[in-house]
Order: structure tokens, then C-alpha cells, then sequence
């Protein structure tokens, strides 16, 4: 299982040998960066990768477990989907695991007993630092603005890679 800082982050999937799973979303959030979109659809048509669609079924199991610990102000809706689709994975007999530098993904996984690891793990030594920003007035917001949506105008928060060893992303 796959999230967007591992991609953005420069993971590639021919490297690993084993089987890689994404959701759509991801793949759409990592759509500005030409070369990582490339590398993706190389994999797609190799089969290296697949994409795969969580079930409302495991969405609702997502959320309740991300109410119980507290972060479901945290997660994307992709964070949700990557939940989703480890959480199917896992209830059909698999064991997923969902690499991420994402620490509310982390935590709902480990509610929900799905394995993780980080970017580090896999030597991939880049830090990725996702600020929050308002799409509408450009501000931008600490991790510890607890609210979804701009406090000047309102609209809702979208997150942005900071900082990124690999050019283009924003
Ligand atoms: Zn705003």
C-alpha cells in the first residue's frame, strides 16, 4: 500500500519486489509531477502496480476508527482510501502493509492492526513536511489548526508538499 509522500518522496516501484496497491486518489494527487506519473503508469502496465478501490464497507471501518483515536480531522480522503483498501486486504486474508511518513495514517493503522512502515525503511531518506493551505487565499496553516477549513474565508484546506527533493510538485 502505497500513499502519496511515498511517491512524491521519489519511491519506485520496480525497485521493491513485492506486490504494490494504490488507491485512485493517490494517483491523482501525484498527477502535477510528470516524471513520478510516468514512472507509475510504466508500472501499471506491468502489473508492478495496481489500483484499487476501497469499499464504502471499509471506508465506515476506517472512520470509526479514526474517530476513536482522534484523528480523523487528519486524514485525507486518500489517507481514508489507502486506509480502506490495507483494512479490505487484510479482512480477505492478506497482510498489507501501508508505507507512509504520514503520522495519522500510522495511527489509525495501528488501531485497526494493519502493519506500517516508513520511507526511512525502505532507505528512502528524504523528509517530506506537508503544510496545509487554503486554496482560496493562499494561507497557510500550522499542524496544529484544528479546523478543515480556512479561518478568513471558509473554504476547505488542501495539503501541499513543503519541501521536496524531487522538482515540480506543488
Ligand atoms: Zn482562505
Amino acid at each position: 500500500m502505497l500513499d502519496t509522500s511515498a511517491f512524491l518522496a521519489g519511491l519506485n516501484p520496480f525497485v521493491s519486489g513485492e506486490e504494490q496497491i494504490t488507491t485512485p486518489k493517490v494517483m491523482q494527487e501525484v498527477k502535477t509531477n510528470s516524471l513520478i506519473q510516468l514512472r507509475l503508469r510504466t508500472a501499471l502496465k506491468h502489473g508492478i502496480l495496481t489500483v484499487k478501490i476501497p469499499s464504502m464497507d471499509s471506508l465506515a471501518e476506517v472512520n470509526v476508527a479514526a474517530n476513536k483515536v482522534g484523528d480523523s480531522f487528519f486524514l485525507s480522503d486518500t489517507d481514508k482510501q489507502i486506509l480502506a483498501v490495507a483494512q479490505e486486504l487484510k479482512m480477505s486474508g492478506y497482510q498489507p502493509k501501508i508505507v507512509t511518513d504520514d503520522y495519522s495514517i500510522q495511527n489509525v493503522a495501528t488501531q485497526l492492526k494493519i502493519e506500517f512502515c516508513s520511507l526511512a525503511t525502505l532507505g528512502i531518506r528524504s523528509i517530506l513536511i506537508w503544510v496545509r493551505y487554503c486554496p482560496a487565499c493562499y494561507r497557510e496553516y500550522a499542524p496544529e489548526y484544528n479546523l478543515k477549513e480556512c479561518a478568513i474565508c471558509g473554504t476547505k484546506l488542501k495539503r501541499k508538499v513543503k519541501s521536496n527533493p524531487e522538482k515540480g510538485t506543488s
